[in-house]
């Protein structure tokens, strides 16, 4: 068969099985499989797999047919233009926290803000994000898995970030050496019950998805320690799962009753972003 005809096949496959992105799916294994950069496989679409690279290529389909989430299998994901090193050590970087790097990013370019940490940082997407865009600022990344941390390290030195993201391991402020002025968290926060429904999760490390039985177990402990971990005037940026705005605003209002706080929904029109400002009063 022809890499197109390959192409096709399997991603008639993947659509049977309810894979949502099955053909960009399909492309990735295959580009894996063969080692072929996107360009080389669109050049060579015509050209006839030999039956070993086949083989590896239908293994892998097996493996997705499995349940396997794509990345894990190829051990790389892309998150806000850049490419990041995964392992199931690590939750799987998702589209919509984009969201919280743009956020920080408009909050640095409205004002000074010279230290950011992250707290729960995985595969070090978000931080070694704004560390690309913000190089004058000083940024700590803290998670608690050690394994996390390696992977962290590693996507530090790829993207050649290692002296500026102070990598940090321990359970949320914890390890944080002093106060910041920005602090940025996608915490897990899925509901218990709910943990079934998300495709990955089966593969996915629970430590970074689930948020206990309502889902806000980490975020309730990370907004009741927040007040002490950031400068004065500091600002919270807190990604949250669908329907859980009200409960976090009320949360903070309760904690920050001074403070200025804000919910942006994500590109799907999912509240998905909470921000708190600390203002001289709070
Ligand atoms: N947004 C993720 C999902 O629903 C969950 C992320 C999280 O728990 N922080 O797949």
């Amino acid at each position: 068969m022809t890499l197109k005809q390959v192409l096709n096949r399997a991603t008639g496959i993947l659509v049977a099985n309810n894979i949502e992105e099955a053909g960009l799916e399909c492309e990735l294994l295959l580009r894996h499989a063969l080692r072929l950069s996107r360009v080389q496989l669109y050049l060579d679409l015509d050209h006839e797999l030999r039956a070993k690279e086949e083989a590896d290529f239908w293994q892998l389909i097996k493996r997705r047919l499995n349940g396997e989430p794509t990345v894990y299998i190829i051990g790389h994901r892309e998150f806000y233009g850049l490419d990041f090193y995964v392992e199931p050590s690590v939750f799987i970087p998702r589209p919509e926290s984009e969201l919280l790097v743009e956020q920080a990013l408009k909050l640095a370019q409205s004002r000074p803000v010279s230290s950011i940490a992250e707290i729960g940082t995985g595969c070090g997407a978000i931080a070694i994000s704004l560390a690309l865009s913000l190089p004058q600022v000083k940024i700590y990344a803290a998670d608690i898995s050690a394994s996390a941390l390696k992977v962290a390290q590693f996507n530090c030195q790829k993207h050649g970030v290692e002296d500026r993201v102070c990598l940090l391991q321990g359970d949320m402020f914890d390890p944080l050496p002093e106060p910041v002025d920005l602090i940025i968290a996608n915490l897990p926060y899925v509901k218990e019950g709910e943990l079934s429904q998300i495709s990955s999760a089966r593969f996915e490390p629970l430590l970074a998805l689930g948020g206990g039985g309502d889902g806000l177990a980490k975020i309730r402990q990370l907004c009741q320690q927040v007040g002490d971990r950031l400068c004065p005037e500091g600002c919270l940026l807190l990604e949250i799962g669908q329907g859980q705005a009200r409960a976090v605003t009320i949360l903070l209002s309760r904690l920050f009753p001074s403070a200025r706080i804000e919910v942006v929904p994500d590109l799907s029109g999912i509240d998905r972003v909470v921000s708190l400002t600390l203002t001289p009063a709070s």
